[in-house]
C-alpha cells in the first residue's frame, strides 16, 4: 500500500474579504469549510445593461463553468449568468471526491442506455477524473489536487458481490480497479468496519470551491464574461434565438445552456419538478494532529460506502477529516442536525472523540429516479444537462466540453446522452417524505445485511 500522502499541512487564509457579491456561499452556509480554505473568489459583477452573445450559459457550477470555458477557448462570444456567485451551488459545497463512473456499473449502463449512448457516457464518466486532473494542470489551478485513488467500501457481504461486478466490469473497459480484502482496507482507512473495497486508481480529490473558482478565473481569462448575482428570471424565444430576462438587463443569445442541477428553478417549465433536489450533509474536523492524521487514510484515498445510505470521507491538505452523508432534507446551519455524522465518525475512529468538529453545512444535488444524468433539448438551440445524482464533480466538469461542442454546432445525435423530454416526477411536492422513507428503508436494509 502507498503511504506517500504523509502528514502535511496547508492552511490558506480566509478569502472572505475578496468576495464582493451579495449572495455569497458564506452567507448561506456560514459553517462551510470551503470559503475559508479555498482560493479567493474572482470578482463577477452583476449584469446592469442589455447584451447580445452567441451562447448564454445559466448556472456557474462545474457544468456551466466548464461549458463556458470551452466555448470561450474557441474564441466565441459567451456569457455566464449565475444567480449568486460561481460555485455557490453544489460545486462549492461537495465532498471534493473526484470519482470515475456513474451510480450504476458498466453492464447496467450499457443495458439501460444501449451500446451507443451507454458506451459514450461510460467513456466520458470513466475518463472524467483524467479530464479534471489534466484541466487543473493545464489551467494551473491551485486546488489541493491529490490522486490517491477512490475506495468503494463494503460493510456487508452482500455488498461484496456488487464490488466484484464493479471491478470485473470496469476492468473490461481497461480501468485499473482492484478488489481489496478487509485487512488491506483497514490498513488504508484506519477502521475495521469494512469487509472489502474496490480500489479505483482513477480517483482523487480537490478543494471543490477552489476548483470551481479556478475554472471561473480561466473562463474569464479566455474571454467569457461571468455575471454574478444575476438570476435568469425568464426565457423566451426571439427570432431563431433566445431572450433571457434578468433583474439588471436582457441577454439575447443564439444558443442557451441551462446547467442548474439541484438548484433548478421554474426558468424552464417542468425542470424543477423533473428532479429531486436532494440535500447532502457534510462535517469537517479541526486540522488533526499528525499522530491522529497518520492513522486515518495515510495513503490519501477518498472513500465512499457502497451501502444503501451513502457515507463518504477524505482528508484534506490541512489534515482535516471531511465526512458527508444523508441528513436533514432542508437547509440547516444548526450543529445538532449533523450530530449523526459525528457519532458515525467516532464509531469508525474512536481516537476522534476529543477532536473538535469545526465545520458543518449542507447543499443540494439533483437526483433522478433512475440515477442517470439527463439531457434535454426541449426547443431549438436550448440545451439542458442535470441530474448527476451526487456524482457531478468530475462528470459535470467533463460534460462541459461536449456541451460546448453542441452549442457550437455538433448535432444532437452525437452528444454523450440521448435527448429525453423534461418530465415532472408525479407527486413531486412530496419528495422530502419520499426521501425520508427511502433513508429509513436503506437503514433497515443495511441492518439486515443487504
Ligand atoms: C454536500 C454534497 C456533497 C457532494 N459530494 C460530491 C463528491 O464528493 N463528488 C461528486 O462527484 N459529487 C458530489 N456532489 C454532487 C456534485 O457537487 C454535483 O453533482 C455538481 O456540483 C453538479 O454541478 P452543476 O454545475 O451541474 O450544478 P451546481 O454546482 O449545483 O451549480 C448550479 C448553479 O446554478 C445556479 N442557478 C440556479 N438557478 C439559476 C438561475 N435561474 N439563474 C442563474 N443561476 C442559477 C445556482 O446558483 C448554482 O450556482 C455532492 C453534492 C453535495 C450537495
Amino acid at each position: 500500500m502507498r503511504r506517500d500522502g504523509g502528514c502535511f499541512v496547508n492552511n490558506r487564509g480566509s478569502s472572505q474579504d475578496s468576495v464582493k457579491v451579495h449572495d455569497t456561499l458564506l452567507n448561506d452556509a456560514p459553517r462551510c469549510l470551503y470559503p475559508e480554505s479555498a482560493l479567493p473568489a474572482v470578482p463577477t459583477p452583476s449584469l446592469t445593461h442589455d447584451i447580445t452573445v452567441e451562447v448564454a450559459v445559466i448556472g456557474a457550477g462545474y457544468t456551466g463553468l466548464s461549458a463556458a470555458l470551452h466555448i470561450a477557448e474557441r474564441d466565441r462570444v459567451v456569457a455566464l449568468l449565475e444567480k449568486r456567485e460561481p460555485g455557490w451551488g453544489a460545486a462549492g459545497r461537495n465532498g471534493g471526491q473526484v470519482n470515475a463512473g456513474l451510480k450504476h456499473d458498466p453492464a447496467i449502463v450499457e443495458r439501460d442506455l444501449g451500446p451507443v449512448f451507454g458506451r459514450r457516457i461510460l467513456k466520458l464518466s470513466g475518463e472524467a477524473p483524467d479530464f479534471v486532473f489534466s484541466l487543473i494542470t493545464r489551467l494551473g489551478i491551485d486546488c489541493e489536487a491529490q490522486r490517491g485513488g477512490s475506495l468503494r467500501a463494503a460493510y456487508t457481504t452482500k455488498q461484496v458481490d456488487r464490488l466484484h461486478a464493479y471491478v470485473n466490469q470496469w476492468r473490461r473497459y481497461g480501468a485499473e480497479v482492484d478488489l481489496w480484502e478487509a485487512a488491506q482496507v483497514a490498513n488504508a482507512t484506519g477502521t475495521s468496519r469494512y469487509v472489502a473495497a474496490a480500489y479505483d486508481r482513477r480517483g482523487g480529490s480537490v478543494n471543490p470551491l477552489s476548483f470551481a473558482r479556478g475554472i471561473a478565473r480561466a473562463a474569464i481569462r479566455a474571454g467569457c464574461t461571468i455575471y454574478g448575482s444575476t438570476p435568469a428570471t425568464g426565457l423566451t424565444r426571439e427570432g431563431s434565438g433566445w431572450r433571457i430576462a434578468t433583474p439588471g438587463g436582457v441577454v439575447r443569445a443564439e444558443k442557451v445552456i441551462i446547467a442548474t442541477d439541484g438548484y433548478s428553478d421554474d426558468l424552464w417549465p417542468g425542470l424543477r419538478k423533473s428532479i429531486v433536489p436532494l440535500f447532502s450533509a457534510m462535517i469537517a474536523t479541526e486540522p488533526l494532529t499528525c499522530e491522529i492524521a497518520d492513522t486515518i487514510l495515510p495513503g490519501r484515498e477518498v472513500v465512499y460506502e457502497g451501502g444503501n445510505i451513502a457515507v463518504y470521507f477524505r482528508r484534506d491538505n490541512a489534515n482535516r477529516l471531511l465526512m458527508g452523508g444523508r441528513g436533514c432534507q432542508r437547509r440547516t446551519n444548526t450543529h445538532a442536525d449533523y450530530e449523526h455524522l459525528v457519532r458515525y465518525a467516532e464509531r469508525l475512529w474512536p481516537q476522534l472523540a476529543r477532536v473538535e468538529w469545526t465545520h458543518w453545512w449542507n447543499g443540494q444535488f439533483a437526483l433522478t429516479p433512475n440515477f442517470y444524468p439527463r439531457f434535454h433539448a426541449p426547443a431549438p438551440n436550448l440545451f439542458i444537462v442535470l441530474g448527476y445524482s451526487g456524482r457531478g464533480l468530475a462528470l459535470g466538469a467533463a460534460m462541459g466540453a461536449p456541451l460546448a461542442s453542441l452549442a457550437l454546432g455538433t448535432p444532437l445525435k452525437e452528444f454523450v446522452l440521448p435527448v429525453t423530454p423534461v418530465r415532472a416526477i408525479p407527486l413531486h411536492r412530496l419528495w422530502p417524505i419520499g426521501v425520508t422513507a427511502g433513508v429509513l428503508r436503506g437503514r433497515l436494509l443495511d441492518r439486515l445485511g443487504h
